[in-house]
């Protein structure tokens, strides 16, 4: 006899236990599938272990460069081990949160592995058998992404020489000379994670003209010259030709000839999306390059079938998802919903200089025929800053004339944070005069938003 739930929800990462949360919370009766642990990728294998290892990795540049603030400390390098301990620490207290939350709110969380037989019918392996499951008004698609490969011979995922973020968030030691090839946000973060520890050479390859190359060029151009300051060794527009494994490392080799040796070599290009053999296709859905394709409101083509997260072609980040799995619950459970605009999602690289950036980028601005002004704060000009020996700047875009903000991008200290307050200016439509009528606390790093808007209103103060 088949189970009957009002929503259905196959995969419990941040997308679809946001939406089994909201959907119970709003009166629904409903089954979340996890074939592994709750909280999913972001959880277990993404953000919170990631930013664990950055906020050790920090706590080891502190004291490698506590001298030039007068303060007297050796650094003696980290004891993986014992990073390793506080990163799971992390990640269990918020997975016992999770459960309990899941638990508390009336979510039937379903451990097994889920396949579609219909838009509206799942059949779960479980531990005590094949359990069938029917949704009376929502089933939703939420089964996440897992790392891409490299189809080069050489490149093939070992582990051990060959490696991609499931493998750095475990490894046991500090690699030297790790080779890093993909520098957008997971790239990023490794390379700066293995900086901070104090590797000797960290090198970044990129195949595209800068790094971070989704980002606003003036992010880009101040993120490089901040990292090879930092000793990052720097390879952008460079296509890898081949990969050697030896028995002490990896010998890269880019057009040209140029050659890179390294005794790791981690591969962050990007996630696929997990849909395969799950009988999505068979059930109604349209796949694009294995992404299900969903309209704007999440809805894969046959009524009732919703997809969110990483597996749909949308921005592959966790606060995406949790928007994604708010929209569908709401809608199914008969609330007027807004299309999600895109753009006024932040973006966050917690690389060092870390990055927050919202809305449009100047060339975005351009290919689509806009006029604009401009004006940039540089974090060299504020206090606060200065003290946290923080580069970097803050850019705003907003329409010509005190038209309403387009874009806000921000590289230096705490710019994943800082970029919260330009969120709100541009979701909110705010002008650059009203944001400069609010001056800012003093002395903060928020001042540098306040500036910017300060210098767009015609109004500036410092630099
Ligand atoms: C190293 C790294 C760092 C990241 N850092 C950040 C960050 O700082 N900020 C940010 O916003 N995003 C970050 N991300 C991205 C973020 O983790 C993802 O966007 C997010 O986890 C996507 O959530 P999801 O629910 O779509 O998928 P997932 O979290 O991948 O969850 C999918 C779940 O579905 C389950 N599943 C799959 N198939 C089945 C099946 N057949 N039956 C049952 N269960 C199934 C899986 O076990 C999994 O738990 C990071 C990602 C990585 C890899």
């Amino acid at each position: 006899m088949a189970d009957s739930y009002q929503m259905i929800v196959l995969g419990g990462g941040t997308g679809g236990y946001s939406c089994a949360l909201r959907a119970a919370d709003l009166g629904l009766k409903v089954a979340l599938v996890e074939k592994d642990k709750v909280g999913g990728t972001c959880l277990h294998f993404g953000c919170i272990p990631t930013k664990a290892l950055l906020q050790a990795a920090e706590v080891a540049e502190h004291a490698q460069t506590a001298g030039e603030y007068g303060v007297n400390a050796t650094y003696d390098g980290v004891d993986m081990e014992r990073v390793l301990s506080f990163k799971q620490k992390v990640v269990d207290a918020n997975w016992k949160g999770l459960q309990g939350s899941l638990r508390k709110r009336g979510v039937d969380v379903i451990a097994g592995s889920g396949r579609l037989k219909d838009a509206r019918t799942l059949v779960v392996n479980t531990e005590e058998g094949e359990r069938t499951l029917t949704a009376e008004k929502a089933m939703v698609l939420a089964t996440g992404s897992k790392p891409r490969g490299l189809p080069m011979d050489g490149a093939e995922i070992d582990g051990e020489k060959v490696i991609t973020s499931d493998h750095a968030l475990f490894l046991d030691r500090v690699p030297q000379r790790p080779i890093v090839v993909g520098a957008s946000a997971v790239g990023m973060e490794f390379a700066s994670v293995w900086k901070g520890y104090g590797s000797e050479e960290v090198t970044v390859i990129e195949a595209l003209p800068g790094l971070v190359p989704m980002e606003d060029v003036d992010t880009q151009k101040a993120l490089a010259r901040d990292v090879k300051k930092a000793g990052m060794k720097v390879h952008v527009g460079a296509k890898m030709t081949g990969v050697e494994k030896g028995s002490d490392g990896v010998r890269v080799t880019l057009e040209g000839d140029k050659k890179i040796e390294g005794d790791i070599l981690m591969l962050a290009i990007g996630r696929g999306p997990v849909s395969e053999d799950m009988g999505f296709e068979d059930a109604g859905a349209n796949l694009d390059r294995g992404f299900v394709a969903v309209d704007e409101y999440c809805q894969v083509g046959p009524e009732g079938l919703y997809a969110i997260g990483d597996v749909i072609p949308t921005l592959g980040l966790a606060h995406a998802s949790f928007q994604e799995g708010f929209l569908v619950a709401e809608r199914v459970a008969g609330q007027r919903v807004i299309p999600i605009d895109y753009f006024g999602i932040p973006k966050v690289y917690y690389c060092h200089p870390e990055i927050g950036a919202v809305g449009y980028t100047e060339q975005q601005l351009k290919d689509k025929g806009v006029d604009y002004d401009k004006a940039m704060f540089p974090f060299s000009h504020n206090a606060r800053a200065m003290m946290m020996r923080g580069s970097g700047h803050v850019k705003v875009l907003a329409e010509k004339d005190n038209g309403r903000v387009l874009g806000v991008h921000i590289v230096g200290p705490r710019a994943t944070d800082l970029i919260a307050e330009g969120q709100l200016i541009y979701n909110w439509e705010a002008l650059p005069t009203d944001v400069a009528q609010f001056i800012h606390a003093h002395p903060t790093l928020t001042e540098a938003v306040g500036e910017a808007h300060l210098q767009l209103a015609g109004r500036p103060l410092h630099g």
